[in-house]
C-alpha cells in the first residue's frame, strides 16, 4: 500500500465525471488500499477516486456514529443513491481537496445507497447521520460536483475545528 497526492482546487479532475467501475482486477484492489491509506494518513473520514487523480467511481469512507463503537469502513464502488428521506440536515463540512474552507451544507438525513464492494458483490445500505453525510458528499465528487457548489454559507477556516469532518 501506498500514500497517494490528494488534488486540490482547481486540479481538472476534480470537475469531471467519473467512469464506472467495470474490472475488479488488481489494480482495483491496490487503488482501494492506497485510498485507505490515504484517507487515514490525511487524516479524513472519506475519500474519493478523483482526489488521488483517478477518474473512477469509487468511494471509502471510515466512521462511525456511534462514539462508543470503533469507525467502521465502507468500501464502495460504483455507488448510487437510490432512495432518500425528504428531510435534510445542515452540517459543517469541509473537503480534503479545498484546503482552509468550511461550509455549512443541507444533505438528505437518510439515504439508501447500492453498488458493489471491492470484488464486485452487490451491497446496499441505509445509512444516516454523518454517515449519510459523507456518502452524499463523496458521491458528488464522483460527479464532479464539490461542497463549495451547494453550501449555504462557505467561510474560510484556518486550523480545521477538532469536531470538524474532512473528506
Ligand atoms: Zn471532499
Amino acid at each position: 500500500m501506498s500514500i497517494r497526492e490528494i488534488i486540490t482546487v482547481p486540479h481538472p479532475t476534480l470537475r469531471r465525471k467519473a467512469r464506472p467501475v467495470t474490472r475488479f482486477d488488481e489494480s482495483l484492489q491496490t487503488l482501494i488500499d492506497d485510498m485507505v491509506e490515504t484517507m487515514r494518513d490525511a487524516p479524513g473520514v472519506g475519500l474519493a477516486a478523483p482526489q488521488v487523480n483517478v477518474p473512477l467511481r469509487v468511494i471509502v469512507v471510515e466512521y462511525g456514529d456511534d462514539e462508543e463503537a470503533p469507525p467502521k469502513l465502507y468500501v464502495v464502488v460504483n455507488p448510487e443513491i437510490t432512495r432518500h428521506t425528504q428531510e435534510t440536515e445542515v452540517g459543517v463540512e469541509g473537503c480534503l481537496s479545498i484546503p482552509g474552507l468550511l461550509g455549512d451544507v443541507e444533505r438528505f438525513s437518510r439515504i439508501t445507497v447500492r453498488g458493489q464492494s471491492r470484488r464486485g458483490q452487490p451491497m446496499k445500505l441505509k445509512l444516516s447521520g454523518w454517515t449519510a453525510r459523507i456518502f452524499q458528499h463523496e458521491i458528488d465528487h464522483l460527479n464532479g460536483v464539490l461542497f463549495t457548489d451547494k453550501a449555504l454559507s462557505i467561510y474560510k477556516a484556518d486550523a480545521v475545528p477538532e469536531d470538524t469532518q474532512v473528506a
